[in-house]
């Protein structure tokens, strides 16, 4: 604490790890002897630099920009980039943090970091975005490579930015180095299924999650919040294995649809015209609501599917979402729950599947991406959505498994937590102190 004063998330995110992993540092001494924790919890190299650009007004901006290059034990440095204003070393240092274990639960050969910046793109025009995007990769450039750091995207950088930012890379460095960047367009070295993953992915995980209950996606009322790519695609993908997704949310309120959201819509509306959700319930009709500046978890279901942002769960959220019934919850954002919200979760007995494993579809298919560049090679959408479901299959079962050999049967959280633990840690201790 005293180390990183103020970094809230990034404290948050440690806490919940080191709760998890305490039986294995129990079972285990080499860790504590090689003091793995202490050197898990300092990023390798952190960079912050300053990023100038113009708007169209020919107004000069400052932006800061950030990358954590947490940990490459396993791997180069992979994680997305953040456009938000909210962004500051304790969001991209959590989400570092967080991304080293996730990256190390899909088994997959990528380390952990995480970046961004705090320019807010809401209202910019496309040169607007194309320029900060350009002065943005002008400094972070040399700090990457496809054996060194590979950013993708994350809130606010879409395939539109990892376009301008990957020409702009190209540009400078005069490489075609496809595996640097992922989520890229088709058309230029991208891989299919990587745009769907990280919200297709998670509704498979919610299906595994279901089908150790018993149960099934079929006929479940599920609420997603969000409406950007992680949310879209989990709609999609839930709707496809037989679910009724009542509700979804942006950062201005939600919309409740009864009959299901229409996602041919809701794509128009926030992929193709950027506008805000309520213009959704205005072209809908008297079929859907607009709900201004209220949390979207008020809405009772039976899965919840958080893919908005950090913290939108809070532990009196949860207790009013299990009064309503809720038996499943898969994060697909990261860090969607508080403490509070994941302990009211698990004591009522509601199947909780944390962002680290739950979203790590997004970041698997990003590896595959990187496989496909190195290979020049090109999957087919049906294969790479196979490989996908395996993928999320694999991660499900570990984190039963994990849970089960510690003691703590159907604990997602410790089994997540203390499967990427163990695959970083022990890389660690087979390359010395480095
Ligand atoms: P997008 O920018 O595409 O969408 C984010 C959505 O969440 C938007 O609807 C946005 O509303 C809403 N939102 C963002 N911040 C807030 C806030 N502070 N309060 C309320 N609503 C908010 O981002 P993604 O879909 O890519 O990311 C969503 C989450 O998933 C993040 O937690 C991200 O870290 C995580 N994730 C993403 C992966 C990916 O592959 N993209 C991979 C793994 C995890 P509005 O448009 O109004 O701002």
């Amino acid at each position: 604490l005293r180390r990183n004063p103020g970094e809230i998330e990034f404290h948050q995110a440690v806490r919940e790890v080191l709760e998890s992993i305490g039986p294995v540092l129990g079972k285990d001494p080499e860790y504590a002897e090689h003091k793995i924790i202490e050197r898990i919890c300092e990023p390798e190299r952190q960079i912050i630099f300053r990023v100038p650009w113009e708007d169209d007004q020919g107004e000069v901006h400052i932006n800061r920009g950030f990358r954590v290059e947490f940990n490459s034990a396993l791997g180069p440095y992979k994680g997305g980039l953040r456009f938000h204003p909210s962004v500051y070393l304790g969001i991209v240092k959590f989400l570092g943090f967080e991304q080293i274990f996730k990256n190390g639960l899909t088994g997959l050969p990528i380390g952990g970091g995480k970046g961004g910046s705090d320019f807010d793109p809401k209202g910019r025009s496309d040169r607007e975005i194309m320029r900060f995007c350009q002065s943005f990769m002008t400094e972070l450039y040399r700090h990457l490579g496809e054996y060194t750091d590979v950013p993708a995207g994350d809130i606010g950088v879409g395939g539109r930015e990892i376009g301008y930012l990957f020409g702009q890379y190209k540009r400078i460095t005069n490489r075609y180095e496809s595996g640097v960047i992922t989520g890229k367009g088709l058309t230029y070295g991208g891989a299919q299924v990587r745009t769907e993953a990280t919200g297709y992915g998670c509704a498979f995980f919610v299906e595994e999650m279901l089908k150790a209950r018993g149960t099934s996606f079929d006929g479940r009322r599920v609420v997603v919040s969000g409406a950007g790519n992680v949310a879209i695609y989990c709609i999609e993908k839930v709707q496809q294995l037989g679910g009724t997704v009542v509700a979804c949310s942006d950062s201005s309120g939600y919309v409740v649809d009864e009959k299901g959201i229409d996602l041919d819509l809701l794509k128009q509306i926030k992929g193709v015209e950027r506008r805000r959700l309520s213009a959704y319930a205005e072209r809908r009709g008297t079929d859907a609501t607009f709900v201004a500046g209220r949390s979207v978890w008020e809405v009772p279901c039976e899965v919840a599917m958080p893919s908005a942002t950090e913290n939108e769960i809070t532990g009196k959220d949860a207790e009013a979402m299990v009064r309503g019934g809720c038996m499943a919850v898969g994060e697909g954002a990261n860090m969607p729950t508080t403490p509070e919200g994941i302990r009211v979760f698990q004591q009522a007995g509601v199947s909780f599947g944390p962002g680290k494993a739950a979203n790590a579809g997004g970041v698997a298919t990003s590896a595959l991406e990187m496989q496909q560049n190195a290979s020049r090679d090109r999957w087919t959408f049906e294969f790479s959505e196979r490989k996908l479901q395996e993928i999320m299959k694999d991660i499900h079962r570990r984190c039963l498994q994990t849970a089960d050999e510690y003691g703590m049967p159907g604990d997602y959280v410790a089994g997540a937590n203390i499967d990427g633990f163990k695959r970083v840690a022990d890389a660690m201790l087979a390359m010395g102190l480095i």
